[in-house]
């Protein structure tokens, strides 16, 4: 049981003394206090299934013991240090992480959110090639720092000022809500709509979406001289997006063309969180230049990084770089441990089963209730878009509001997402088990079917 302030105080403190920028779900707040695996706690003791996973970020679980342990461990030895010095914390992550990645991908900078990781993506591109001109996707979330939120494109989180210079945006491929359809093509466990006509090698939705970087390129970039694409292999907060087959791959290889480098975001998709793969991108079969890595990386710690090839490193060297709390061994000690955990309970593996599962029941549900557009995503990344019954119109309703109040009163927490507000995201901690998915589809039925 929880000592300390009313709700009433929390309430007060939170619209007098904080962020005032920043909704809240629910029609009354939620007050958490307490985490255990795959379950939050209210001030009050009730028991909630988390499914959002402090935003994709809790991988392994709520107060891991195991990373419980290693952060006291590491405190109670050498809480922090900078790593102008060697430390072994810090040496020993770098080894780990990059021996999870392919390639020439062994170069590795820790920082501290991921916002910072893709401005300092932004550094490498630019530095490396020389050129100074990014693209990224409409609809896309790569953080909110005055640089970053060039590369965002989600008006929700745009401000009125100058957007930072070099910045460009190309045409969403997204397969359910876009032109060009293509849904068949995505890389999903469950195919729920059926809209394009392609054959096995190949896909006239990913060909069309395509040739808008092209055209991208061909306007507005100097020619043959583009620094860096950024995308996510599976996009979070714009609503669990997928692209049609080998789009990436192509856009890769015509971003190589031009002169640039590719950026893989795994901020959410990376980490095992896809089932088949440990990081996003494998399932796109192609290896980027530049990966950068939050949230899941420290289970909810401070914790974030880029890693790159000694190649493209190299560009920084032309001046220091430095981070204070970057790879301190705090932070370190939490990421070999997420990285044990992720191995030793299987955790991709469940991310594959469990997320297949849940994903074809919750299509089921879409069959039954047309209010339901579209169901998609990969392993434990999951989406589930919320339209007005016969159309593709957003839901904005009241009724929407309602089911998700209705289904933090039954115990289940949801995410949302998409320029519109309209899609269910579904991103736990991947230690959920078939029987909270199946708890997670009845609640959202009994949510579906209450006025
Ligand atoms: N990239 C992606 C894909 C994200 O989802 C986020 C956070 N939502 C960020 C970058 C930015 O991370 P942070 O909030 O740690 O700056």
């Amino acid at each position: 049981e929880m000592k300390g302030p009313s709700y009433e105080k929390l309430q007060n403190i939170r619209q007098s003394r904080l962020n005032p920028a920043l909704a809240t779900y629910y029609s009354k707040p939620l007050a958490l206090h307490q985490g255990y695996k795959q379950w939050l706690f209210d001030i009050n003791g009730k028991r909630y299934l988390d499914l959002l996973g402090g935003i994709c970020t809790v991988s392994v679980g709520h107060c891991h013991p195991k990373i419980t342990a290693a952060v006291n461990s590491q405190m109670d030895t050498l809480g922090h240090v900078s790593n102008i010095y060697y430390h072994p914390k810090l040496h020993e992550y770098a080894e780990r992480l990059t021996d999870k990645m392919p390639g020439e991908l062994k170069v590795v900078y820790l920082v501290n959110s991921g916002s910072e990781a893709n401005d300092l993506a932004i550094l490498l591109a630019r530095l490396y090639t020389n050129n100074f001109e990014v693209l990224s996707l409409t609809n896309c979330y790569h953080g909110m720092s005055p640089q970053t939120m060039g590369l965002t494109s989600l008006g929700a989180y745009k401000y009125c000022i100058p957007q930072p210079p070099g910045h460009h945006h190309v045409m969403n491929p997204d397969v359910y809500r876009g032109i060009w359809g293509g849904a068949n093509c995505r890389d999903s466990t469950v195919q729920t709509t059926r809209t394009c006509n392609c054959s096995s090698n190949f896909c006239e939705a990913s060909d069309k979406y395509f040739d808008q970087v092209a055209i991208q390129f061909d306007h507005n970039i100097p020619k043959g001289h583009v620094a860096g694409f950024f995308a996510e292999s599976i996009q979070g907060l714009g609503g669990i997006i997928q692209f049609p087959k080998g789009y990436l791959k192509r856009v890769y290889e015509l971003v190589k063309k031009n002169g640039g480098v590719f950026i893989s975001d795994e901020v959410q998709a990376g980490f095992g969180r896809t089932g088949d793969n440990f990081w996003g991108f494998q399932g796109h079969d192609f290896t980027p230049d530049i990966v950068t890595m939050a949230k899941g990386i420290g289970n909810g710690y401070p914790l974030a990084a880029v890693v790159t090839t000694p190649d493209i490193a190299k560009a920084l060297t032309k001046a220091s770089h430095f981070n204070t709390f970057g790879g301190n061994p705090v932070a370190c000690s939490v990421g070999i441990s997420v990285l044990d955990i992720i191995e030793e309970e299987k955790l991709q593996e469940n991310s594959k089963l469990v997320g297949t599962h849940l994903l074809s029941e919750l299509a089921k549900l879409r069959s039954e209730f047309p209010i339901i557009g579209d169901v998609r995503g990969k392993g434990l990344m999951i989406g589930i878009e919320m339209v007005n019954p016969g159309t593709k119109e957003p839901l904005q309703s009241k009724k929407f509001l309602k089911f998700f109040d209705t289904c933090m009163n039954l115990g289940v927490l949801l995410g949302k997402g998409g320029v519109y507000g309209n899609i269910i995201r579904i991103q736990p901690p991947m230690c959920i088990t078939k029987e909270d998915a199946d708890f997670t589809v009845a609640v959202i039925k009994h949510a579906l079917q209450s006025d």
